[in-house]
């Protein structure tokens, strides 16, 4: 499933254009170590292809919850650690995690918790983010 693209509040340093989000989820025969790997090149391609074509931008890709386990190694913290206290995260979560007995849950308790201030508003049209 896919939620909407939101254009979301710059974290932290506030001087500088919006950011977009979206969350996905997805089913995987690949460990979580791998599926970050994967990431990892997706990144690596979405920063090139940007240097080229629109100037200088940066993707993200980060893994937020692994249905309800609890991964903790040197490269993975799941659920993700910050993010998971963010409402540009946790809202495009939501949206599709809802019915999700194993996510559903824990986003709604990270929601009911969280004190993040920061506005995020769906974009209506997803192809004008070309411009
Ligand atoms: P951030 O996402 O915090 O802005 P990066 O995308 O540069 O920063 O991620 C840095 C490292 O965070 C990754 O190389 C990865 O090993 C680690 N990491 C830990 N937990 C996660 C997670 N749940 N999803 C993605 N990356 C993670
Ligand atoms: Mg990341």
């Amino acid at each position: 499933d896919e939620s909407h693209w939101y254009e979301t509040q710059p974290w932290g340093k506030r001087d500088q254009a919006d950011f977009y989000n979206v969350s996905v989820s997805l089913t995987t025969n690949l460990t979580p170590e791998e599926l970050l790997d994967e990431l990892h090149t997706i990144e690596q391609a979405g920063h090139r292809q940007r240097l080229v074509h629109w100037g200088p931008r940066t993707i993200d890709l980060d893994i937020i919850f692994w249905g309800d386990r609890q991964i903790n190694t040197a490269t993975l913290t799941i659920p993700h650690a910050q993010a998971a206290k963010r409402n540009f995260v946790l809202l495009p979560t939501a949206e599709i995690a809802k019915t999700d007995v194993l996510v559903g849950p824990q986003v709604a308790q990270l929601i009911a918790a969280n004190q993040d201030q920061s506005w995020i508003k769906k974009v209506r049209n997803v192809s004008e983010l070309d411009d």
